[in-house]
């Protein structure tokens, strides 16, 4: 039990949590570590030797160097951080280095960024509305997690607005495409992995190395353009239709804290090559959900994924590409068996035939501007309780134009 007040362990984000962020500090970012509705400005804990890490926080700006020091470090850092923050006799030096939590800031440099697409009911979805009459699943599917490298650098995070994507669709019945601004805007309900250590260009990372490399999870929105996905993905996959906006969560949860999360999958059929398979199947027991312009409309459970996080690490690496600090990779739309269950409104409106209702008595099929998103998650803690993970949540803005191509059109 921490003595920071409205730290309980019911408020989701007590010391069993501790996901680790960056909070301005007199206008200048630090890393942190979030208690309850607070951070810790950790810059200052290390200059004033309350917290040891070998310098990775001190004078620092992002958690960068903390993400590339490795597990001992994430381990002892978040031991004497439980201890700073449950022992009363450390609150005198510790407080004065709490902090309001602020905006939300990007706590870590985005190096690459992957995404999968790794649920089973997710994919058989899309293959049905995108597909109709063939068989949903490609014949790769269960041999491999398929993925694609996205845009790193328009990765941001929660709480940044997203301007609605102009490209080249095809209305429906149409020979020819036009340029303009999206009409089937869509969200993607997703887990990431943020990599921490590197790896050896041409060394492969096995499936048993997973928590050497990996620090933690940040829930994540994969917008979607599916009128411009659905005309340009053929035969390279995801393009333009995705690469405008993928927003992440502010706080990392380490996977220390998702210790107790952990649960065995069934296993595969037909089984995986031998360099996917795990010394333990297992996924991670996250329940997530959707809310759109306040109203719940999903509630995607992340434990029935059919590829788990350690397979998609080893199949990213396994050709020799090397992992860098930073790297983040998403596990692909998040979707379980039932309506209330999916990840995207591609398949919560059946391709925008079925709308759906909020709370305000208006329907959407797909997003409209001035429209919010906000993704969260809870999931088992280590001694009961849940933790709550950070939100990521989005607003819609118009599409800007440009000077020869004014927004109505562009
Ligand atoms: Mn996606």
């Amino acid at each position: 039990m921490s003595w920071v007040p409205g730290a309980e362990d019911e408020s989701g984000f007590g010391v069993a949590h501790l996901p680790y962020g960056v909070v301005r500090v007199g206008g200048q970012p630090r890393p942190a570590v979030r208690i309850g509705d607070r951070a810790l400005d950790l810059a200052a804990a290390e200059s004033a030797g309350l917290v040891e890490a070998g310098g990775a926080f001190r004078g620092g700006t992002s958690l960068d160097r903390f993400l590339a020091a490795g597990p001992a470090v994430w381990q002892a850092t978040r031991e004497r951080l439980t201890e700073l923050l449950t022992d009363p006799g450390a609150e005198p030096r510790v407080q004065p280095m709490l902090h309001p939590l602020g905006d939300p800031v990007l706590p870590f440099t985005v190096a690459d960024y992957v995404d999968f697409y790794s649920s089973e009911q997710h994919a058989r979805n899309v293959g049905q509305i995108f597909r109709p009459g063939r068989p949903p699943l490609l014949p790769n599917w269960k041999h491999l997690p398929v993925g694609y490298h996205g845009r790193a650098g328009t990765v941001v995070v929660s709480g940044t607005p997203v301007v609605r994507p102009c490209g080249q669709r095809r209305p429906g019945g149409s020979e020819t495409p036009v340029y303009g601004p999206s009409t089937r805007l869509d969200i993607e309900a997703e887990v990431g992995f943020v990599v921490g250590v590197p790896s050896r260009p041409g060394t492969p990372v096995g499936v048993d190395r997973f928590a050497e490399h990996v620090f933690g999870v940040v829930l994540v929105n994969d917008w979607s353009a599916r009128d411009l996905q659905a005309w340009e993905y053929q035969p390279l996959g995801p393009f333009l239709g995705k690469s405008f906006a993928t927003s992440v969560g502010a706080w990392i949860t380490p996977l220390a804290a998702l210790a107790g999360a952990w649960r065995p999958l069934p296993a595969q059929d037909p089984p995986v090559l031998e360099y996917l398979r795990e010394p333990e199947h297992r996924g991670l027991d996250l329940a997530l959900t959707v809310h759109w312009n306040g109203t719940q409309v999903s509630a995607p459970p992340f434990a029935g994924m059919y590829w788990t996080p350690a397979q998609q690490l080893a199949h990213l690496t396994g050709n020799g590409a090397a992992l860098r600090t930073g790297d983040l990779y998403a596990s692909g739309t998040v979707s379980g068996a039932q309506r209330g269950q999916v990840g995207s409104f591609l398949e919560l409106t059946w391709g925008g035939a079925e709308p759906v209702r909020l709370a305000d008595g208006t329907e959407r099929t797909f997003l409209l501007d001035g429209d919010s998103v906000t993704i969260g998650a809870t999931a088992p803690a280590v001694g009961g309780g849940r933790l709550t993970l950070a939100e990521v949540s989005g607003t819609i803005r118009p599409a800007s134009g440009t000077a020869a191509v004014p927004a109505s059109g562009c």
